[in-house]
């Protein structure tokens, strides 16, 4: 046994020099980034004779698709290449991080790869703090110390309910960056974002921005709270086929805020439509949600009534099972009918029932299921009553990845659009 372990290791000592052996050698490479503004990669090797061609190759961490990019250099034995990722053009929230590497190749057709580096790319005008564990790490840099750990012990708070209510865990760590004005947010995410947007969540990056000021914690929690549902969701689900029914996706984040009571800011509006036997179909609000204030403050209290009432009424079991379902890219009726036993006109008219409200007429006006991807998954969420004062929601979230090679990956960019009564009360 000795005696083939001593061969093996023989084999690999002969084999690995031949292998990695190249005639092009490395003297330095270096990753630097300007937030907002550019990540340049450089390097420098020599060779035996020219080198001609120096590729940069990189992706986003917990993105499938690379990109390969040629580098700026001078052709030689000599070389100083680099590669810059526009950040101007291309966007990386902060906390992305990229996983990169070279290819040299020269005259003779000799090719040197470099092992594979990661770099996070932060967002380094700010002094960050953090406070991290291994499924959430939440940065802040306004604020004391009591601040950043309140909304540290919320995320946790968060991540135990979706864990305990319906069995859904954190795949890969989430990040949340804390913004400490509504300014400094809004020189933090993609250009296009609206002026009311109170933080965006990137699903495809594993990263919630959220704009909080430390007079504003109170809101800062359950903001933090809502879109890091959304994230975690997304992580369980993700597809390239289908989302998940708009109601059912803004439900888990209304939800997850407080599984007793629905949130204030939606009661009312809830409320009264059940008096006056006007709610909106389940349906309807499978697709895009009302720009109208008012009706997006009923689409949310819906849904987020809804999803407690299928949590109660039919087990978390069933809710984690829907949502292993809708993972397959299933379509909205068929997975529903597979988890709790009904469709949607069924489900709607079982929690109707609950309601004390008549079914709806046997044959509701059909709408096209939309499982389009890229609806933003989160819209207007009015702080309070007062949503008059809210400016509409948008009807297309600005995408924060704007291509530039990378790929249209699947799943939704959210936009939270809590802050929008925030900004109504600072103008005030
Ligand atoms: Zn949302």
């Amino acid at each position: 046994m000795r005696k083939i372990w001593l061969v093996a290791a023989l084999l690999v000592l002969m084999v690995v020099p031949v292998w990695a052996q190249s005639p092009i050698t490395v003297d330095a490479q270096n990753i630097t980034s300007e937030f907002r503004n550019n990540i340049t990669a450089t390097i420098s090797a020599h060779g035996q004779t020219d080198i001609t061609e120096v590729e940069f190759f990189y992706r986003v961490r917990g993105q499938p698709a690379t990109t390969r990019n040629d580098a700026d250099f001078s052709p030689g034995t000599q070389i100083d290449a680099s590669f810059a990722i526009d950040q101007t053009s291309i966007y990386f929230p902060p906390g992305t991080v990229l996983e990169y590497w070279w290819k040299l190749t020269d005259a003779n057709g000799e090719t040197l790869k470099t092992d594979k580096q990661t770099y996070e790319y932060i967002d380094n005008r700010h002094d960050f703090k953090v406070l991290s564990n291994d499924r959430v790490s939440v940065y802040w840099y306004r604020g004391d110390d009591k601040f950043g750990q309140a909304l540290f012990d919320q995320a946790n708070v968060a991540l135990d309910r979706l864990e305990n209510t319906i069995g859904v865990k954190v795949e890969n760590q989430v990040k949340i960056f804390i913004y400490g004005s509504h300014q400094d947010l809004l020189d933090a995410i993609a250009v296009g974002a609206q002026e009311w947007t109170g933080g965006q969540a990137f699903t495809d990056f594993g990263v919630v921005v959220i704009g909080v000021s430390p007079s504003n914690l109170d809101w800062g929690l359950k903001a933090t709270t809502h879109e890091l549902t959304h994230l975690v969701i997304h992580q369980a689900t993700d597809n390239p086929y289908g989302d998940l029914p708009r109601w059912l996706d803004e439900g888990l984040a209304v939800y997850n805020e407080d599984p007793d009571t629905l949130d204030v800011q939606f009661r009312h509006s809830f409320e009264s439509a059940v008096k006056s036997n006007s709610l909106m179909t389940l349906q309807t609000l499978s697709s895009s949600f009302p720009a109208d204030p008012e009706a997006a403050n009923l689409a949310y209290g819906e849904s987020g009534a809804v999803v407690k009432f299928i949590i109660d009424t039919y087990g978390g079991d069933a809710m984690k099972k829907l949502l292993d379902i809708f993972s397959e890219g299933e379509l909205y009726d068929k997975a529903l009918k597979e988890a709790l036993g009904t469709d949607t006109h069924g489900l709607d008219n079982a929690w109707r029932a609950s309601l004390g409200l008549p079914p709806l007429p046997d044959f509701a006006p059909a709408q096209p299921e939309n499982q389009s991807q890229n609806q933003p998954v989160s819209a207007a969420t009015p702080q309070s009553n007062s949503a008059a004062q809210a400016q509409p929601a948008p009807t297309a979230a600005p995408q924060p990845e704007k291509s530039g090679g990378l790929p249209c990956v699947s799943g939704a960019i959210p936009l939270a659009l809590f802050g929008m009564v925030w900004v109504a009360r600072r103008k005030k």
